[in-house]
């Protein structure tokens, strides 16, 4: 049976685009809920300035107050050298650097050109990157551009090139804005794998357009065998029109268990944590499975059947 690793986003994806601040205590817990479930990778947050995403500013409390679970790796989103710093002192496993495969993207979600983003990194690996953190190289709309349209594959190529000449561990591309189509993302994750085996491979998708598992399906036939996921399918992007919803983590694992892929994740558990999230958040979550029950879970037989 071939294992998945199956990496939760939510608390930082889903949350910081949240119409309310969800209170520091219930972040914690809903971590720690997580790190029970089996998965595989938790990102935790993100140490961006308070200014720019308000929902994260309580990054440093979130990540000191949560109880770590072997076997678990946390990560946290890291946009420059402060972030990174702020990051290692609070004792992250793993810092994810972000850019955007497109320029207008890399401006308007990060306010620098693609170069200025790559020099930054530099300073972070030389800064922070020996430290005991592992770092991840993150690639924002590897598989379209909603200013731009089309991203060429070998532009995406490049970066993830940059990125290993500066001596990250992972690679994710993702697809920031659900672009993606299931015969887009079999091509690029196969040419990704063979180019750069060494690299460990994240696919990140979204459901925007309702292509999201698909996809999943076309990248684990090419070889990908690690995603990011949301609970509930909470998630989207600030700076991105139009987008909402990571694929739902439960959706994902259910789907994965029925084809009978390894994922290390406990499906009960994890749809229990799945059903108190509207609680938090205040609303209702696209999540489908938490709805409508596992496809193992019968239903008796109206009276008068025979
Ligand atoms: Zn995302």
């Amino acid at each position: 049976m071939k294992r998945v690793y199956v990496q939760e986003v939510a608390v930082r994806d889903g949350f910081q685009i949240e119409p309310r601040f969800v209170p520091t205590a219930e972040k914690i817990a809903l971590v720690d809920a997580l790190s029970c479930t089996g998965l595989a990778k938790i990102e935790v947050t993100s140490f961006v300035s308070a200014k720019s995403v308000p929902n994260l500013r309580d990054a440093e409390e979130v990540m000191r107050g949560i109880t770590r679970r072997p076997g678990v790796l946390y990560t946290a989103l890291v946009p420059n050298l402060r972030g990174a710093e702020r990051a290692v002192a609070a004792g992250v496993d793993e810092l994810n650097l972000v850019m955007s495969a497109s320029e207008s993207h890399n401006r308007a979600n990060l306010n620098r050109s693609t170069a200025q983003s790559l020099e930054g990194f530099a300073a972070i690996l030389k800064g922070v990157g020996g430290a005991q953190a592992g770092v991840n190289g993150s690639i924002s709309c590897s598989f379209g551009c909603p200013f731009e349209g089309d991203v060429p594959e070998e532009r995406v190529l490049g970066f993830a090139e940059a990125y290993l000449d500066l001596g990250v561990r992972g690679l994710t591309l993702a697809d920031t804005t659900g672009m993606a189509h299931p015969r887009q993302v079999a091509l690029l994750t196969e040419k990704v794998k063979r180019r750069f085996p060494q690299a460990e491979l994240t696919l990140h998708f979204h459901n925007t357009r309702g292509m999201g598992l698909a996809n999943v399906l076309a990248a684990l036939d090419a070889g990908g065998d690690r995603f990011d996921a949301s609970l509930g399918g909470l998630g989207g992007c600030p700076f991105a029109p139009g987008a909402t919803g990571n694929i739902c983590t439960e959706d994902l694992v259910h789907m994965l268990a029925a084809m009978g892929y390894e994922t290390g994740v406990d499906l009960d558990e994890l749809l229990a944590v799945a059903r108190r999230l509207p609680a938090i958040v205040g609303h209702e979550v696209p999540g489908q499975v938490a709805k409508a029950g596992k496809i193992t879970d019968l239903h008796r037989l109206p009276e008068g059947i025979r």
